[in-house]
């Protein structure tokens, strides 16, 4: 099927990425693919991932993790977000690790008849997930019906190395560690890195890292960190689209709902065939995409469909023809951090929030 719009994924470069990174941290490495692989897809990242030397997955939600094993994934699998009342006995069944963050769910969990491996989510200071106030009611109840294989936390300021609240989290990590020690309590794995921290921060590699943006090979933050290239990623996800129409027009013609702007020359407009309604942001400006080696800025606003670019006079483009609307920036193409960048935001949203109206196409195929 000819498709109005894909998602190019290059399953080499994130084999790439996971190798660069297994190297830095030197420890297990956990591939988050939640978010349906932040918009890479969920299954097929996965299977690439386990392919390409990830020890483990990790994923947000239950579902995200049953899909990983139905569709035949055999390494280890962690799922983190599981409020008390989830189907902890289909986690049980599917040989899914969870997350415990709560006494709620730690006693439903204990309650179940056989051992569920969990894995102990501290507050180490991001206060989000984790124990926090319940620490020490914790750690006054039986951990006989549960089988503990790991314990971690959350780095909350990892893309700004120098800020002290890292080795804050690093230090209170290794207290609450050191409290489960005093119970007997000495779980194996011990993680707390995100791709930031795996990046820029070694002393907290433990036993095994988890890493999401810097495997799909983008930056975690590129003011603090640098980009993709800097730090030898290479970016996993090319997004393309079709020009729907390749139309001349005229000086002083306003473009688009609120006619927010107006051609100030005469031109050739071309409508891409996506919109916010496949994750293209509806404020972003200064983005656009890139044709016969050029840019072309977005001129007006982002519709639910499709977007208008400003191709200049001289554009051999056509009605038909595909344009780039980021890719990895080699060639001069807007990138995934341009894009955030034009929209307030940032790279994991872009490409987070693809949509599924967006054809991923694999290539090339490594399983
Ligand atoms: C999303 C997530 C990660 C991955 O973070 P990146 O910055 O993408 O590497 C790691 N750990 C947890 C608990 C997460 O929720």
């Amino acid at each position: 099927m000819e498709h109005r719009a894909e998602a190019r994924i290059d399953a080499s470069a994130i084999a790439s990425n996971i190798a660069l990174l297994k190297t830095l941290s030197g420890v297990d490495l956990l591939a988050v693919v939640k978010a349906d692989a932040y918009g890479h897809g969920l299954v097929e990242t996965g299977l690439i991932a386990e392919k390409s030397g990830a020890d483990w997955l990790g994923v947000a939600l239950l579902e995200e993790a049953i899909a990983l094993r139905t569709h035949g994934i055999q390494i280890p699998i962690l799922a983190w977000l599981l409020p008390p009342g989830s189907d902890f006995r289909s986690a049980r069944s599917h040989d899914i690790d969870v997350a415990v963050s709560s006494i709620a769910a730690f006693k439903e969990i204990s309650g179940l008849k056989s051992k569920m491996r969990i894995h102990i989510e501290l507050d180490t200071g991001m206060t989000r997930g984790g124990f926090l106030d319940e620490w020490d009611e914790l750690l006054e109840l039986d951990f006989s019906q549960v089988e503990v294989v790991g314990v971690f936390s959350h780095f909350a300021r990892a893309d700004e190395p120098t800020q002290r609240q890292n080795s804050d989290q690093l230090a209170r990590f290794n207290t609450m560690i050191a409290d489960l020690a005093a119970i007997g309590i000495n779980p194996p794995l011990k993680h707390l890195s995100n791709s930031a921290a795996i990046l820029k921060n070694h002393s907290a590699a433990f036993t095994m890292v988890r890493a999401g943006i810097a495997m799909y090979g983008l930056s975690p933050d590129i003011k603090m960190l640098g980009d993709s290239k800097s730090l030898g990623l290479k970016p996993a996800m090319q997004l393309r689209a079709k020009l729907h129409l390749v139309k001349e027009v005229s000086k002083g013609l306003p473009v688009g709902y609120g006619a927010t702007a107006v051609t100030t020359s005469q031109t050739l407009l071309g409508v891409v065939a996506m919109g916010y309604a496949d994750g293209i942001p509806r404020i972003a400006q200064g983005a656009g995409v890139f044709i016969d080696g050029q840019r072309a800025a977005i001129i007006g606003r982002v519709s639910m469909d499709q977007f208008v670019v400003d191709l200049g006079p001289d554009s051999k483009a056509a009605s038909g023809d595909w344009v780039i609307v980021f890719g990895d920036g080699s060639h001069g193409e807007y990138t995934a951090d341009d894009w955030g960048a034009a929209s307030g935001s940032i790279n994991y949203e872009i490409v987070t929030r693809i949509g599924p109206r967006v054809s991923r196409i694999y290539a090339p195929h490594v399983y």
